[in-house]
């Protein structure tokens, strides 16, 4: 059973411009625990005594989730972190020789830093779970990668994080995130480590999603997402899209509450001032809509011949957008769920005009305006008071739903 971190509290807030309240972190945190993830990095305490207060706040809150903190390898950071309560620590330090140099620095000093440190919060609280994290592991020397995590692992670390900092894997390619964790699992296991392994896979070529199932193919116990996918430049995996995967295509998390996550993701665009894009599978407002004639007339008749993710999954339905590439099918199914069927063949044929019409200024017709264009065709009036306006489109039972 794979296990889901949740970082929208603290990756998601190296997003340029996002800064949540702590009232705001609360919910989510809360929001968090309804759709059922089993961690929650709530931020790195050291830094503000704002996000210190939060982190300490969430962990001690009861939720179902455990709640992590992040920490460079320094005491400080870590007494600040299990001050807080947490019962997860993510360490870092980086191992390549590349920034050893830069630091000045080897890599047996390196080493025995994070041992140290591991062991410090190890002592500090046996019951911890501790993840060593060497960055941008992926570009990193193997033979650091391999001797650092294997010291980290012996020295007390429950997990190592397979950091994909720069979003340079590609499957099926020498940069495989399948063949990494598979041969990581193997070099340590010959050293007798044999610690958890998680994936935290960035997105800059778009491969994010890819890379964490390339690792989960793999055996990689633990996934690194956030809302939105919110994160440092291109961000991280997609949570909803990948529980949403991971539930339909992998059988994984059956008790995930996918139904929660619109209010989650509505709660965040909304504070992280991000608009969801339309397009976002899952989440955007298009993902489940139908537009062209041929696919809506398919789709009225079966919709599983024009999607393959079921909108019930997360609560929502199918609908259908008219425009100026709708056809019959779609504009008779629009107005008898209007109330409005039973229109007189010429009434028909002009509202279908009407419709494509509208389309093609590029405007979507949604049940109000379809309500207009057929008093307007049929000169009819109607009491602009007998009721509300109505924006949406046009839903449709979804038989797996
Ligand atoms: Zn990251």
């Amino acid at each position: 059973m794979v296990r889901i971190l949740d970082t929208t509290l603290r990756e998601g807030e190296q997003t340029p411009g996002v800064c949540f309240d702590n009232h705001i972190k609360l919910a989510i945190a809360d929001m968090l625990d309804h759709v059922g993830v089993d961690i929650i990095e709530t931020g790195h305490p050291v830094v503000t005594a704002e996000i210190e207060h939060s982190v300490r706040q969430i962990a001690s809150r009861g939720l179902a989730p455990l709640i992590g903190a992040h920490a460079r390898s320094l005491r400080r950071d870590i007494d600040v972190a299990l001050n807080c309560g947490v019962g997860f620590l993510g360490i870092f330090y980086c191992v390549s020789n590349d920034r050893l140099q830069h630091h000045q620095t080897t890599l047996p000093r390196v080493i025995e830093k994070i041992t140290e440190m591991v062991a410090y919060a190890r002592s500090g609280n046996p019951r911890l779970r501790i993840r060593y994290t060497p960055e941008d592991t992926v570009r990193s020397e193997w033979e650091n990668v391999v001797e650092a995590a294997s010291e980290a692992v012996r020295a007390g670390a429950d997990i190592i994080s397979v950091a994909d900092t720069t979003g340079y894997m590609i499957p099926g390619t020498k940069r495989s995130m399948y063949d990494y964790v598979s041969r990581l699992r193997d070099d340590l296991a010959v050293r007798s480590a044999f610690p958890q392994i998680a994936v935290h896979c960035h997105n800059d070529r778009g491969l994010a999603l890819a890379n964490a199932l390339d690792g989960y193919r793999a055996g990689a116990e633990i996934i690194d997402a956030t809302v939105l996918g919110l994160g440092e430049r291109a961000g991280l995996v997609d949570l909803a899209t990948l529980l949403a995967v991971l539930q339909s295509d992998f059988n994984e998390g059956q008790h995930w509450n996918l139904r929660e996550l619109p209010r989650l993701y509505d709660t965040v665009s909304r504070y992280a001032g991000m608009e969801i894009p339309p397009l976002m599978p899952l989440s955007g407002k298009n993902v489940f809509t139908h537009c062209a004639g041929i696919h809506t007339q398919a789709a009225l008749k079966n919709p599983l011949h024009y999607q393959s993710l079921d909108p019930g999954i997360i609560g929502r339905e199918a609908e259908i957008a008219l425009d100026h590439m709708s056809g019959n099918a779609a504009v008779l199914f629009a107005l008898e769920k209007i109330g409005r069927g039973g229109l007189s063949p010429e009434h028909t044929e002009r509202v279908i005009g009407k419709v494509k019409e509208t389309g093609r200024m590029g405007r979507v017709v949604n049940q109000d305006e379809l309500r207009h264009i057929v008093n307007f065709i049929t000169n009819e009036r109607e009491n602009p008071l007998d009721r509300q306006p109505d924006h949406r489109l046009f839903t449709f039972a979804d038989p797996q739903g």
